[in-house]
């Protein structure tokens, strides 16, 4: 084994050796020289071959990610070890992990999945000799599950630290326990921004190094000036069409709520605040910042900037940061039909996101010929994770999605929401790579004002439900212990929530230990509530349903309501629900009739019939695909089956297993004369969403409704609903396994009591006796 070691130790080295004598890999020494993290090369090789721990920091684009890792590998097979090392270098997105690959193979002269690899979920590219993996974060804490001493790995590069992601912060706590146990694994930690401090303290004090960057100003134009600089005129209550009707409606009820506002603030506090006016609209900075949103000023200003800068200003790539996959499809949509950037002799047009193929990823590193612009539509994700050389103008919109968490209700949302005064620099900073450049922030100085300096970390913002699943799974101990050694650690009652929430739905025991269903669940990447709707979908064979109800709950709602067209819209609705009573099922109708009007290329036609967005009935398709793909892989799913069963299976079994995962958003039911009164046991009495299915009806045949969703305004509302039976409630909803059948009566036993429904106890008894019955034989 030593002497094959020694053998490809020696094949890499002169294979090195080769490729850095060549024209070619001279010409890429040269670049790769001219980075500034070269120059720390040898001192950075030093600290790490003297200590554990390193905190690297340094301006994006200065090479820590391609070349530091880069560096290891080049010295130990230099050294003659190249064999025997394994680092392993995270990325917290997709796009990245597959980009940054490529490029050092690039840089390497090599093809991907020689030396150099890369892994994200349900893909890779790695050979018998990759030595550099670059994966994603959830990749290498998958890895642990099953290799929890990181076995064979010599050295981890954790990327984007300053992120703090959860799966970021989440993999510090298991690597800084894991150190000791592993004194000869040497960590790396690389962040783009100046708060190596934090993360140096965190590991005890382990030392930082600092790659100075050099960059160009960047002038930062705020709407007021791009008004005076572009001549474009606003008015905020004609730019609420821009985007469409569904989003019509939003701004609507938000331009209600920012009026209502507005006369509850006491003219002493309006004093104080700072008022900008611009154009007749005045904007109070802290108000305004929860109800002016950049989205309202629609696509046409950012149409207007875009032209201005293609007509006006001299030559280089423009960066567009926008919130979403969806908003950069629909603004791409609309440009292409514009004149002056729809025209491909003109502008290069590209969309830049997390799943895209790599030839079009190559298009955005690569600069257009023949005079014409390039134009990148991006998220967040190009903040820092990937750089574009040419960039010379940014367009700041001012939002990202991020997830934020509502620790009483128990909800995660994913919600466009404002970015912090570290993101806005680092995206302004992305136009002063090669020159001198321009920032154009979509929204007023006061609003910038206003930010906070940085974002949450996500431990703090997300429901913990999935992490602590996670935490079980890799048999990390004590949930509120482990997460208690975070760098910053959550509140405790999230934790309590997640940990009793898993043991409601039976993914933990009442020792915290985790069920066979937990198990399952933590293979799945989506909510708990949704993974057991797949899980129960396969076994009792109705997956087909099952899988539109849970990509459109985790997507978003297909269903648009334009306020203007609000009855004709909530009528399109209905009729998916023809005595259903089911937001769910009427999703499903919704999605079945879509793809058979696809199949006959009248989709859009479907769609624009039926107040139906087509966009997300497609990224509901998709979605289906991978969950299919994923149960296979867990094995619910037969290897061999090509189609998830298309039967269509009796309606009760859905309504049964929707029930099983929405458990315990349960509300009672009762019909009175003129109107249906709700009741939850947390909340006493609750209302319907507009529009939902079961708030326009009359009467609802069914004791119980089930909710994915609760959100509390001015009272508590319930998003997404289906009627259900008592025998469903009964044997679905819960967890029978939790202390058993005496148990789970127990716990059902408080809702029936609560409910005054005590006969429902009998029935409960009887199916009890039966299945008991069923059981011993
Ligand atoms: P950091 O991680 O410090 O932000 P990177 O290591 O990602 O920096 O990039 C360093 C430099 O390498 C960039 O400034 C850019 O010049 C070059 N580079 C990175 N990726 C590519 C690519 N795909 N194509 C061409 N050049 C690239
Ligand atoms: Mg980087």
């Amino acid at each position: 084994k030593e002497k094959i070691l020694q053998r490809r130790s020696l094949e890499l080295r002169n294979k090195q050796e080769d490729w850095q004598g060549s024209p070619d890999g001279q010409r890429m020494l040269e670049f790769r020289r001219s980075l500034p993290a070269f120059k720390e090369k040898d001192a950075f090789l030093k600290v790490i071959s003297d200590n554990q721990v390193i905190v690297v920091s340094g301006e994006t684009g200065c090479g820590k990610t391609t070349q530091l890792p880069q560096y290891i590998l080049e010295s130990e097979i230099e050294a003659g070890r190249g064999a025997g090392c394994n680092i392993i270098c995270t990325q917290p997105r997709r796009i990245s992990a597959m980009s940054v690959s490529e490029r050092v193979a690039a840089e390497r002269g090599e093809k991907l999945g020689e030396s150099v690899g890369y892994k994200v979920r349900l893909e890779g590219m790695k050979g018998r000799d990759t030595r550099l993996l670059f994966c994603t974060t959830g990749v290498l804490l998958r890895r642990l599950l099953v290799d929890r001493t990181l076995n064979g790995v010599t050295h981890v590069v954790v990327d984007e630290i300053h992120e703090r992601g959860m799966n970021e912060d989440f993999l510090l706590i298991v690597l800084k326990e894991l150190l000791p146990r592993r004194p000869d694994l040497r960590l790396i930690l690389m962040s783009a921004t100046l708060n190596a401090e934090l993360f140096s303290s965190y590991f005890d004090g382990a030392p930082t190094m600092h790659i100075p960057g050099f960059t160009y100003p960047v002038r930062a134009r705020f709407l007021e000036d791009i008004l005076e600089v572009t001549g474009y005129r606003l008015n905020p209550y004609n730019q609420i069409d821009d985007y469409g009707q569904e989003k019509t409606w939003k701004m609507q009820k938000q331009a209600l709520a920012f009026r209502k506002r507005k006369s509850q603030i006491a003219s002493a506090v309006e004093d104080a605040l700072e008022v900008a006016d611009f154009n007749g609209y005045s904007l109070r900075t802290r108000e305004s910042l929860s109800c002016w949103c950049p989205d309202s000023l629609g696509f046409n200003l950012i149409e207007h900037v875009l032209s201005h800068i293609v007509k006006n200003e001299r030559p280089g790539a423009v960066l567009v940061f926008m919130t979403g996959w969806d908003d950069i499809n629909s603004l791409k949509d609309k440009l292409q039909t514009h004149p002056l950037l729809g025209d491909p002799s003109r502008v290069l047009l590209l969309a830049c996101h997390g799943s895209m193929a790599s030839t079009e990823q190559r298009l955005i590193f690569e600069n257009p010929e023949g005079g014409v612009r390039k134009i990148v539509l991006a998220t967040n994700m190009a903040e820092t994770s990937i750089t574009i050389n040419d960039v010379v103008f940014v367009v700041d919109c001012g939002k990202a999605k991020e997830t934020s968490y509502d620790a009483l209700n128990n909800t995660p949302c994913l919600l466009p929401s404002w970015i912090s005064k570290a993101a806005a620099r680092q995206r302004r900073g992305r136009a002063g790579r090669v020159q001198p450049g321009e920032c154009y922030h979509l929204y007023p100085r006061c609003v910038y004002d206003a930010f906070a300096d940085y974002q949450l970390p996500e431990l703090l913002r997300t429901p913990l439900q999935s992490l602590c699943l996670q935490i079980k799974s890799l048999q990390l101990g004590s949930i509120s212990e482990f997460l208690a050694r975070a760098l910053q650690p959550p509140e405790p009652l999230s934790v309590q929530n997640a940990v009793e929430y898993l043991k409601i739905i039976g993914a933990l025991d009442d020792n915290e230990n985790l069920t066979v269903l937990g198990r399952k669940l933590s293979m799945l990447p989506v909510e708990p509530k949704l993974g057991k709707m797949l899980i129960l979908g396969a076994i009792f064979n109705c997956l087909d349903p099952i899988m539109t109800v849970v990509a459109g709950l985790s997507v978003r709602d297909p269903f648009v309501m334009p306020a203007d067209k609000k009855d004709l819209a909530e009528s399109a609705k209905a009729q998916f629900s023809a005595r259903d009573y089911s937001d769910h099922l009427a999703l499903v109708r919704a999605y079945e009739g879509w793809k058979e009007a696809e199949a006959q290329q009248a989709g859009y036609e479907y769609c624009w019939r039926n107040f139906l967005s087509s966009q997300t009935l497609r990224a509901i398709d998709s979605l289906r695909k991978q969950f299919f793909y994923l149960l296979k892989d867990i094995g619910l799913v037969d290897h061999n089956s090509e189609t998830y069963s298309r039967l269509s299976p009796e309606e009760h079994l859905v309504r049964a297993v929707i029930c099983a995962g929405l458990f315990p958003g349960v509300s009672s039911v009762v019909n009175k004369d003129k109107s249906i009164a709700l009741k939850t046991m947390e909340d006493g009495q609750v209302l319907l969403y507009g529009n939902s299915v079961n708030g326009s009806v009359p009467k609802i045949p069914y004791p119980w409704l089930v909710f994915n969703e609760k959100v509390k305004v001015n009272a508590v509302f319930l998003r997404d609903s289906t009627g259900i039976s008592d025998s469903v409630l009964l044997l679905f909803g819960g967890n029978v396994s939790r202390g058993g059948l005496d148990g789970h009566l127990k716990m059902l036993g408080g809702y029936l009591e609560f409910f005054m429904k005590p006969e429902l106890a009998n029935t409960y008894l009887r199916l009890k006796g039966e299945l008991e019955e069923l059981i011993q034989k």
